[in-house]
């Protein structure tokens, strides 16, 4: 029997976030593209909180939107509960959440990837990658086909040598009930890429039926939703309500007489998990003066009744989990669908990958999301967009496609990645980005879909909607910047807003450039501004209050972009650099980076070192 399939010019090993994002922008830029998953049902599984965005995740999810990914389309079309976080704050750190149906998301999801022509998709687990570090690589799976491919995109997320772990149980899994990955493993250390452990953790899933609902505080959808995807108009699913309880001292007394039994305090797992997202075990050793925890109680689909409850991830004995949860106000009866646990696996330490995640010593090799030690499903899929369109781009013989620190979340995200490593899980919050003034959820668009549209990553329908959009918005500053308010006439209507004396008339934007001018106050003194969508007031709140600022951060993006112009070369000797401390030294020799703005981020890099370093490269390598 022939064994060997069809070449593809892009295969993506995996379907979940990352592998669904690569799979589609692979595709989309005409790469011959198969995604090979265990199964067909876990295409796009939300292995956790059944929910998309939030702080600083609610950034990626809109520059995915913005380069043609899926992630904000499909779960604005499977979403049942919207919640704009950090309302009070400035617009550029406000986060769009949504609580998403579990199984509409897989539908939409698996029903997208297949009707895109020249993707396949195929079930099986790949067991090796032959060849794989020379340009024509063979995908084998568990049974016995193999598939020539150019380019390869590993997207194992928690499978890679999963373990699950529950009290002292612990059996190998990527996510319960689900078979690991064990075989990649050995694919990857034969090219000695460096592979350490980290760990994430789950809460136990109720049944809403055995909830006593009347006792908790009821936490509705927002009236007027703001939307994961900027092509979204209105609200599609019928919403539901999460609700709110709280742990007490008799639950926390409960976990702290079994800390024992946890696998992180037992020893038994002993791998790093997110700080910022701890289990519950962590939050009664971290905060022992805290007498009591909120849990945000969310349902995970509209066609059954289990419930997600938010910030009790815990992996002690299902029977602790459960008396644990019976001291919780209106979990007295609850039934528990099935237990929290806490999940091992192997990760790459992601300095060994480029800004476009190809490895950097192995040729169309492509690395994309929580194998590269993040955690979350907006960090995978924005990962996972990238990879997939530099395979293609990689496979056609052009350019990388790479975002810096200054257009986007997704590029700060890399960056730090591929200079600093994880040593946790990796998430995204509004902090990490310098320019984050800049970098607002409503102008995600403004900024990443050109670049993405110029090589293809955007459908024409998209292209015409954004067309339309920048003009409605110029058209709109256009207008806002010839109406003018005197202060008089705005205390007139707004009496609770303090404003200086100076009695100088102002146009629209220049009123909402002040901190304590709302675009509640410009509605009631300019109510012609309801007339204007939410979307386009959204970025005209951010664009008008952070003008001021922006000013000064453009002169620090041009610096930015004037080190990341001086490439440093792959072969540099870094021993040859005189005055080079040996530390420095050995960082640069291995992590190699690629251009003088990324050798500045590295860990312990000094000014000298780096003056050092450019003088080295620019007497050496003139261009
Ligand atoms: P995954 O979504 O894990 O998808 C990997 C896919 O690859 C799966 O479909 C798998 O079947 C497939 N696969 C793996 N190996 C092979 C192979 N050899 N052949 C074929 N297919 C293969 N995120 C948060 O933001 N906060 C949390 O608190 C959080 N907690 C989590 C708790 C648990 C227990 C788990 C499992 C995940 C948690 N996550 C959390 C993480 C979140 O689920 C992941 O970050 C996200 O799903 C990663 O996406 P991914 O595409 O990289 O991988």
């Amino acid at each position: 029997m022939n064994n060997v399939q069809n070449y593809y010019d892009t295969i993506v090993i995996g379907g979940g976030h990352a592998g669904c994002e690569a799979a589609r922008a692979s595709a989309q830029l005409g790469a011959k593209t198969a995604l090979i998953t265990m199964h067909r049902d876990n295409i796009g599984t939300l292995s956790c909180n059944p929910s998309i965005g939030g702080l600083g995740k609610g950034h990626l999810v809109r520059e995915i939107d913005a380069m043609g990914g899926l992630i904000g389309h499909i779960g604005d079309k499977a979403a049942i509960h919207y919640r704009l976080l950090n309302r009070r704050k400035g617009p550029a750190v406000r986060g769009v959440r949504a609580q998403i149906c579990r199984r509409n998301y897989h539908h939409y999801m698996f029903s997208h990837l297949r009707s895109i022509e020249n993707l396949t998709l195929l079930y099986a687990e790949v067991v090796n990658i032959e060849n794989i570090d020379a340009a024509m690589k063979t995908i084998c799976t568990h049974d016995g086909l193999k598939y020539p491919c150019n380019a390869v995109i590993l997207t194992t997320g928690t499978f890679l040598n999963g373990r699950v772990f529950i009290g002292n149980q612990s059996y190998e899994a990527g996510r319960i009930d689900e078979k690991a990955s064990c075989s990649l493993r050995q694919t990857l250390s034969s090219i000695n890429l460096q592979l350490n452990r980290l760990s994430t953790g789950t809460p136990p899933r109720l049944d809403g039926k055995s909830i006593d609902w009347s006792q908790l505080q009821p936490q509705p959808t927002d009236i007027e939703p703001k939307f994961l995807s900027f092509q979204t108009q209105k609200v599609q699913l019928e919403q539901r309500t999460c609700y709110i309880t709280y742990t007490n001292s008799q639950s926390h007394q409960i976990l702290h007489d079994n800390l024992h039994t946890s696998p992180k305090y037992s020893g038994l797992a002993s791998s790093n998990a997110p700080r910022y997202c701890p289990s519950m075990e962590d939050k009664i050793m971290r905060f022992p003066e805290r007498k009591q925890h909120q849990i945000f109680l969310e349902p995970e689909s509209l066609y059954d009744d289990v419930i997600y409850p938010n910030g009790i991830s815990m992996s002690v004995p299902a029977d602790i989990q459960m008396q644990f949860l019976q001291t919780i106000s209106g979990l007295e009866n609850v039934v528990m669908i099935k237990p929290g646990y806490r999940v091992e696996y192997d990760f790459v330490d992601p300095r060994q990958l480029n800004g476009d995640l190809s490895c950097k010593t192995v040729q169309g090799l492509f690395l994309a999301g929580q194998i590269n030690g993040t955690t979350g499903y907006e960090e995978a899929a924005a990962q996972g967009l990238i990879a997939g369109a530099n395979a293609a781009l990689y496979c056609q013989k052009k350019q990388s496609l790479l975002i810096n620190r200054a257009e986007g979340y997704i590029g700060v995200m890399i960056d730090d990645l591929t200079t600093k490593g994880a040593s946790e899980p990796y998430r995204m919050f509004t902090s990490r980005a310098e320019f984050r003034l800049s970098l607002s959820c409503d102008n995600a668009d403004l900024r990443l879909l050109p670049k993405a549209d110029a090589i293809g990553l955007i459908t024409a329908e998209r292209r015409e909607q954004y067309r339309k959009d920048a003009h409605v918005y110029k058209e709109l500053l256009q207008k806002l910047d010839t109406v003018y308010f005197s202060p008089h006439t705005i205390q007139k209507k707004c009496p609770d807003i303090q404003l200086s004396t100076d009695g100088k008339k102002r146009n629209v934007l220049e009123w909402l450039a002040r901190a304590n001018f709302t675009m509640e106050h410009l509605k009631k003194i300019y109510p012609d501004i309801d007339a204007v969508s939410d979307k386009h007031i959204h970025r005209l709140e951010a664009d008008a209050l952070y003008s001021p600022y922006l000013e000064k951060q453009k002169m620090d993006i041009h610096r930015l972009k004037k080190d990341e112009s001086v490439i440093i070369p792959k072969n540099v000797n870094y021993k040859a650099i005189h005055g080079l401390c040996n530390e420095l030294n050995e960082k640069l020799s291995r992590l190699k980076p690629q251009n003088i703005a990324q050798a500045s981020r590295i860990e312990g890099m000094t000014p000298a070192g780096l003056l050092l370093l450019l003088s080295h490269v620019k007497k050496e390598y003139p261009t």
